[in-house]
């Protein structure tokens, strides 16, 4: 059982623990994105049997008919074994889930994974018109030119900031690039995509020029939030537009739950506070 501490982030070790959670959000209007945690495999079997891990919950999702889809990391399904590991993986799950109607997001890793995510995104997509989504990060200089690749195909693209660390060479630095990368991104897919653009962000500025775009080109579009982070906003904005949380689950919970409360001073001071009990 992971400790309640930890139960803001993450909504628990089990699959049937984050179908609750998944039925919760959607008595409050919001859908749920289930990620089972694990990464970096560098051995086939883990990665075969994290992939075994989805086609069970692609199954529990279309029993217990939740509004729910799964998110799936390139390294937890066998990239690191190799690309073809990855891409036999993926594509088996993305079958599995097509035939229960159940959607598919294919997360994005280092910047050196981008080529091997976008291939497998690519096939899927037109495999499955409308089953499978990929994320983009605005943070790395290649993304203009991938949302130009993207923009035809029948899928979903979600834009983040980018959660990883890439070399100068090929990605912007300061925030205040990446702040303007993502908007210019953004306006791009709005007036471009015929619709299944995902704006994944906390950032308040980030959605209001979303709601603008709407505004402007009228195109169809969700918010996506992560689990524990702005969950008022998100209740919030489900009154007016599609939201979905990204709610991971497992027992690999510790690293991730480390990440969540190290990146900002604000969680930090909740993970104190729950253990000194005040
Ligand atoms: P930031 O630039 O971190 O913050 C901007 C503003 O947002 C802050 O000033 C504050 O007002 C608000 N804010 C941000 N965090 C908080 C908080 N914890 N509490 C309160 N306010 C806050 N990255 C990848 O590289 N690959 C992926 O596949 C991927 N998938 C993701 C899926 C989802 C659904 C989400 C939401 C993020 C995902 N990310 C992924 C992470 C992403 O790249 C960013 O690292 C992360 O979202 C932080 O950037 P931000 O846009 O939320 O805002």
């Amino acid at each position: 059982m992971i400790p309640p501490i930890a139960s803001r982030f993450v909504a628990g070790e089990s699959p049937a623990e984050a179908l609750d959670h998944a039925r919760q959000l959607n008595d409050r209007n919001v859908k749920a994105i289930l990620n089972l945690l694990g990464e970096h495999y560098d051995e086939r079997r883990p990665a075969d049997e994290d992939a075994e891990a989805y086609l069970r919950m692609v199954e529990d999702i279309e029993s217990a008919d939740a509004e729910a889809c799964i998110s799936v990391k390139p390294s937890q399904v066998g990239l690191d074994v190799g690309t073809e590991v990855f891409h036999e993986n993926v594509e088996r799950i993305a079958d599995h889930a097509a035939e229960r109607g159940v959607f598919v997001w294919i997360d994005m890793e280092d910047h050196d994974t981008t080529d091997a995510t976008l291939d497998i995104y690519e096939k899927l997509a037109q495999k499955h018109e409308g089953g499978v989504g990929v994320c983009v990060q605005a943070n790395l200089k290649r993304t203009d030119d991938d949302l130009e690749r993207l923009a035809d195909l029948p899928g979903k693209v979600r834009l983040v900031k980018g959660a990883y660390d890439p070399p100068a060479e090929v990605a912007y630095e300061e925030k205040s690039a990446v702040n303007a990368a993502y908007e210019r991104q953004l306006e791009y897919m709005f007036s471009n995509f015929d619709g299944g653009i995902a704006v994944g962000s906390h950032d308040p500025e980030m959605i209001a020029y979303a709601e603008d775009l709407y505004e402007e080109y009228g195109t169809d579009f969700e918010i996506q939030m992560l689990m524990g982070v702005r969950e008022d906003a998100q209740y919030d904005l489900a009154g007016e537009y599609e939201v979905w949380q990204y709610v991971p689950y497992g027992d690999k919970w510790l690293s991730y739950f480390y990440r969540r409360v190290m990146e900002r001073k604000e969680n930090l001071l909740f993970a104190v506070r729950a253990i000194v009990g005040r």
